[in-house]
């Protein structure tokens, strides 16, 4: 929720994408988005790293420089490439709260590759509703204030361009997730982190796609992807 009393579970709208901040680990513990034709265009990396001004006053924020030197990139949730239409969104994408210590290897091998992936999928016709974030703890950096997480985490579900989205998920629906650790070697292909939607959600206690109806989730949730 949107109460700063919610402190580790902090509910940030923006127009690009929505996410729950964890102000004890100073990242989100996700940031979820749609990725559609409308979002994608020809702006270029702004690269503005800068503080989030959203965040309660008197919570740190962490700044641009918060990573230098940690061995950790600053690791996009909401990726560039997703927020291409406009200065404006692109620019959103570089606030430091869509930010998380990301183990270069990852960062820059298969994580890429599966955003590169799922705009691919856009591409041919879809949109494509995405879930990321962080789980575990293998440390901080900037002075204990930012906490590395252990894996990366993402799910995301393919629908065909339209409208009611909602009601057009079926047991047909393709969706699925990858899990990657942060630390350790890393492989390229993304392929070899596929998990279920049931997996990353008994990895993280959450419940995607909740507002989905049970039995279509059961299916959808549970199907290993193949493609
Ligand atoms: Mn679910």
């Amino acid at each position: 929720t949107s109460n700063v009393a919610n402190e580790n579970n902090y509910l940030m709208v923006k127009p690009q994408y929505t996410l729950s901040y964890n102000r004890s680990r100073a990242t989100a513990n996700w940031v979820a988005w749609r990725i559609a034709s409308t979002w994608l265009g020809s702006t270029s990396r702004q690269d503005d790293f800068r503080p989030d001004p959203d965040l309660p006053s008197g919570w740190y924020r962490v700044g641009d420089t918060d990573y230098s030197g940690s061995g950790y990139d600053r690791g996009h949730m909401c990726p560039s490439g997703d927020r291409t239409n406009s200065v404006a969104d692109n620019s959103a994408t570089f606030l430091m709260t869509n930010m998380i210590p990301h183990l270069p290897a990852n960062n820059q091998g298969p994580w890429a590759q599966f955003e590169t992936y799922s705009r691919d999928i856009v591409a041919q016709g879809n949109e494509v509703y995405v879930i990321s974030g962080v789980h575990g703890n293998i440390g901080t950096i900037s002075g204990g204030r930012i906490v590395v997480p252990a894996t990366t985490w993402k799910v995301i579900l393919v629908l065909p361009v339209g409208n009611n989205d909602l009601e057009r998920v079926r047991r047909d629906t393709r969706a699925f997730g990858i899990v990657i650790p942060n630390q350790g070697s890393i492989v390229t292909t993304w392929r070899s982190y596929r998990k279920t939607v049931r997996e990353v959600e008994e990895l993280t206690g959450y419940d995607f796609f909740s507002l989905v109806p049970r039995a279509i989730q059961e299916v959808i949730e549970r199907r290993v992807d193949r493609l």
